[in-house]
């Protein structure tokens, strides 16, 4: 299993690493990894991975049987390689105040209306979030995309650690889709809005609300009888 060092320090920007195994010419697993691979609505990372002088673009990431596979854009890795790998740290971080605002939103919206998370797509330029909820206008979710930005200016931090399965399963709302129930496994990551979320996640956070910013509503939906659909944005 490889180590994966974004759940640990998310603010990781380069690390070196040995690669493991290529398969195809192209794709590629190493022993330690700060790329993130798509799940948990959260998109793939891309960067590079460097050998000596020749530069290697990650264009996909994918979890594969516990493996991260590193899709890059030429061959020519073999197993054993030094490589270096370097984050783009630009999208990276977008997408990273993306989930934390989108943990937040949630969060308030579902504890004031008894919404239903359903399903959340974040992509580097908006945030897609679906939701149940019977009573629905425009104004509702401006009220609550207001509350949260106000949550947003403060000084609120972020922490993420693992707890027994058990005792992570106690906590109210730590569960907020039911169909991306974590896997059976003993130990659960959670990621801690301090005071006011906690949810299972394996995504990549900001250390604080602050970082985060602003966020506005783009677009709101109806798609049926009780689904709704937004999208909003950083600002
Ligand atoms: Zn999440």
């Amino acid at each position: 299993m490889p180590k994966l060092l974004y759940l640990e320090d998310s603010y990781l920007k380069e690390c070196d690493a040995t690669v493991i195994s290529v398969k195809d010419g192209k794709y590629v697993v190493l022993d330690q990894t700060i790329f993130y691979p798509k799940g948990g609505g959260q998109p793939w990372d891309s960067g590079k991975i460097v050998k000596e002088n020749e530069t290697y673009n990650v264009v996909y990431v994918g979890k594969f049987s516990g493996d991260v596979s590193h899709e890059v854009d030429k061959t020519g890795l073999r197993q054993g390689d030094k490589v270096h790998c370097i984050l783009n740290w630009e999208r990276r971080y977008k997408l990273m105040r993306s989930h934390t605002a989108a943990h937040l939103f949630a969060s308030i919206l579902c504890t004031g209306t008894g919404a239903l998370v359903t399903g959340n797509q974040l992509e580097e330029d908006k945030i897609r979030f679906d939701f149940s909820l019977e009573k629905f206008d425009r104004e509702i979710l401006e009220e609550y995309i207001n509350k949260t930005n106000e949550l947003l200016r403060k000084d609120i931090p972020v922490k993420w650690y693992e707890l027994p399965r058990e005792e992570a399963l106690k906590i109210p709302g730590v569960i907020k889709m039911a169909e991306a129930f974590p896997p059976d496994i003993p130990r659960l990551r959670i990621v801690e809005i301090v005071g006011l979320d906690k949810q299972a996640d394996g995504g990549t956070h900001v250390k604080n609300l602050r970082e985060v910013g602003q966020i506005k509503l783009l677009k709101a939906e109806n798609k049926g009888k009780h689904n709704r659909r937004a999208y909003f944005t950083l600002e």
